[in-house]
C-alpha cells in the first residue's frame, strides 16, 4: 500500500522506468501494452491511452478507481484499465501488472487452446489462456477475471489473439513473469508447432517519397521491384514510406497464394482485415497487385515478402514488425493444424476504431 505522496510519486517513476525497460528488451512496442501499480485496496496507477513510451512523463500516469474505473485528472487512462482492475480485485497479492503484446506468447494465444503447457530450463510452466473478446470491452475483463479465478496460483495469463497479463508482488516479479512466459511460449511454438522463427524485419528494397519523387535506399533496385513501389505510391496517396520485409515468417507466408485472415488484434488494427498474397494461377502472373488497397498496409508479393507502408519510416516499420508477428502466428496455426481466427466483423470494428483514434496514417488516408 502506498500511503504518502512521495511513495505515489516514486510509483509513477517506477512505471515509466519499467515501460522503458520492457521497450528495450522488445516486450513492448509503440503504444501497445500498458503497465499499472496498486496504490491501495481502492485504486491503482496506470499508463495513459495512446502515448508512446518514449514520450511518457510521471504526470501522465493516471490514478484509477478499482471498483468503478473512475479516474482523476484530464488524461485518459489506458483503454485496458478494466482488465487491470479485474486482476487487482481477483488477486490481492497483485501489486504490479504488465500487459504486453509480446511476440511468442501472443502467437501461442492464437492456437485456440485453453492453456499452454510448456517449460523453461527444467521447470514446467502452465499458462492459462483467457477467451477472446474485443480489446477495451467489459467482456474481456470478465474473461480475464474468470481465468484468474480458475487458476488461483498463476502469475501470468495470455489474452487470446491479443497479448499477455503478468503480475507480481513487485515490478521485478511482473517483468520476470513476462520474460519467463515468452521463453516458455517460444519453446512451445518450436516443439509443438514446429515453428522456430526469429522475430524482426529483414529489409529488402525500401523507398520513400521526397518532394514527390521516389528515393530508393538501394540505388540499383531492380526494375521489377521499382514497378511495385510506383504502383503503391500511385494508388495510395497517403503513403510516404515503404519497408520491404523479407523476414523468414513473411517470406514463408508470401510463398503461397493466400487470403490471410488476422489472428491478432494489432494486426487487424494496423495492417487490415483482408490481406492477400497474389496468385500466379489461372493465367495470372503474380504481378497484378490487386491487393494494393485503401486501409491495407501490407502488400504481399508472391514469394518475395511484403511491402509495408506508412506515412513515415516509424509507421512503416511498425507495420513491418506487426506483420512479422502475424506471419509467425499464421505459420504456427497452419503447422499446429488449428487456431482461432478473428471474425471479419471484429476486425472491421477494430480497424475502424484504430484508424480514427491512433493511426497517423488516418490523418491523410482517403
Ligand atoms: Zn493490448
Amino acid at each position: 500500500m502506498l500511503s504518502s505522496a512521495e511513495e505515489i510519486q516514486s510509483a509513477r517513476n517506477l512505471i515509466i522506468e519499467v515501460s522503458r525497460e520492457l521497450h528495450d528488451i522488445g516486450l513492448l512496442v509503440r503504444t501497445w501494452g500498458n503497465i499499472s501499480c496498486r496504490v491501495d485496496e481502492d485504486s491503482f496507477l496506470i499508463t495513459p491511452s495512446g502515448i508512446k513510451y518514449e514520450d511518457l512523463t510521471p504526470e501522465m500516469i493516471v490514478q484509477v478507481n478499482i471498483h468503478d474505473l473512475s479516474y482523476e485528472g484530464g488524461i485518459l487512462p489506458s483503454s485496458e484499465k478494466a482488465v487491470h482492475a479485474a486482476c487487482y480485485r481477483q488477486r490481492k497479492d497483485a501489486e504490479f501488472i504488465v500487459h504486453t503484446h509480446q511476440v511468442y506468447a501472443s502467437c501461442a494465444g492464437t492456437l485456440g487452446i485453453k492453456k499452454i503447457v510448456s517449460y523453461i530450463d527444467d521447470e514446467d510452466v502452465v499458462i492459462p489462456v483467457a477467451a477472446y473478446a474485443l480489446p477495451g470491452t467489459d467482456k474481456l475483463a470478465t474473461n480475464v477475471e474468470r481465468t484468474l479465478k480458475k487458476f488461483p496460483d498463476t502469475k501470468g495469463i495470455i489474452m487470446a489473439n491479443h497479448g499477455t497479463l503478468c503480475f507480481g508482488s513487485s515490478a521485478r516479479e511482473a517483468v520476470y513473469e513476462a520474460e519467463k512466459m515468452e521463453t516458455a511460449c517460444n519453446n512451445f511454438l518450436i516443439d509443438v508447432c514446429k515453428t522456430d522463427m526469429r522475430h524482426g524485419v529483414e529489409v529488402g528494397f525500401n523507398s520513400h517519397l521526397e518532394n514527390g519523387k521516389i528515393v530508393y535506399d538501394i540505388p540499383d533496385t531492380p526494375e521489377r521491384v521499382k514497378h511495385i513501389h510506383e504502383l503503391i505510391y500511385r494508388r495510395r496517396k497517403d503513403v510516404k514510406y515503404i519497408v520491404h520485409n523479407k523476414s523468414e515468417a513473411v517470406m514463408t507466408v508470401s510463398r503461397r497464394a493466400n487470403h490471410m485472415r488476422p489472428l491478432l488484434d494489432d494486426f487487424a488494427q494496423l495492417i487490415g482485415y483482408s490481406v492477400k498474397v497474389p496468385s500466379n494461377e489461372h493465367g495470372k502472373d503474380g504481378l497484378s497487385f490487386h491487393n494494393i488497397k485503401k486501409h491495407v498496409n501490407a502488400i504481399f508479393s508472391l514469394s518475395d515478402g511484403a511491402y509495408c507502408v506508412g506515412r513515415d519510416e516509424d509507421d512503416a516499420m511498425a507495420v513491418a514488425m506487426v506483420l512479422d508477428k502475424g506471419c509467425i502466428a499464421y505459420t504456427a496455426v497452419m503447422r499446429h493444424g488449428e487456431g482461432h481466427y478473428l471474425s471479419v466483423w471484429e476486425c472491421y470494428k477494430m480497424n475502424r476504431h484504430y484508424r480514427k483514434s491512433y493511426s497517423k496514417l488516418a490523418d491523410t488516408a482517403k
